[in-house]
């Protein structure tokens, strides 16, 4: 089956998606967005309001953020694949509950699946934390302010994957010094693509 055919298939499941309780508080789900070819995939957390609102992943001041980070490495949001650890917004934006990623990364993992990213890059918390524990690098896993930029690589039976842990965008909009750490870290992205 093509990719495209296999996305849309995890995206007509996720949108009558009731694995978990957060179906009854969305507007409308997250899939994700970007090429099906791309070498990053770049995971954020959950759809907040605005996302929520448009079925769009990072098209709010997070996403802002996110834009000026691509363009500065000169990548289009088009040439890249961005999604979410939780597909349905938490209410409030509150944190992701362990039952719901518990519920929720099965589609994660296939879009995963059908890209075969190159590159994974985590962003915040909950991401790393997921796709640490996904690739075997849970013994891996320390402060984000230690690991953050760094590139740990790991062997699938698909093949190499490298994982790059990053700061949130959103650390920006209310920390405008955190910038500077997100430039350099996106630069450690592109390198060697
Ligand atoms: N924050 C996220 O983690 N994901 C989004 O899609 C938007 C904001
Ligand atoms: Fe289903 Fe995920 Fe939405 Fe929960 S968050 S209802 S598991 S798509």
């Amino acid at each position: 089956m093509r990719r495209e055919e296999e996305l849309e298939r995890i995206e007509e499941r996720i949108k009558t998606c009731k694995r978990c309780e957060l179906w009854k508080t969305r507007t409308n789900p997250v899939v994700g967005e970007g090429s099906l070819s791309a070498k990053i995939v770049l995971v954020g957390e959950a759809p907040g309001y605005y996302e929520d609102l448009k079925g769009e992943p990072f098209v709010g001041k997070a996403g802002k953020v996110l834009d000026d980070l691509l363009a500065s490495v000169e990548l289009q949001r088009s040439e890249v694949y961005i999604a979410n650890v939780l597909k349905c917004r938490p209410p409030g934006n509150r944190n992701p509950a362990t039952e719901e990623i518990r519920a929720c990364t099965l589609y994660l993992d296939a879009q995963l699946e059908i890209i075969q990213p190159e590159i994974i890059a985590t962003l915040g918390n909950f991401s790393l934390s997921y796709i640490f524990n996904k690739f075997g690098l849970r013994s891996k896993k320390d402060k984000i302010s230690k690991i953050h930029g760094k590139v740990f690589t790991v062997s699938t039976i698909a093949g190499v994957v490298k994982i790059v842990p990053l700061y949130h965008p959103a650390v920006a909009t209310y920390n405008p010094r955190m910038m500077e750490t997100l430039l350099g870290d996106f630069k450690v992205l592109v390198k060697g693509l």
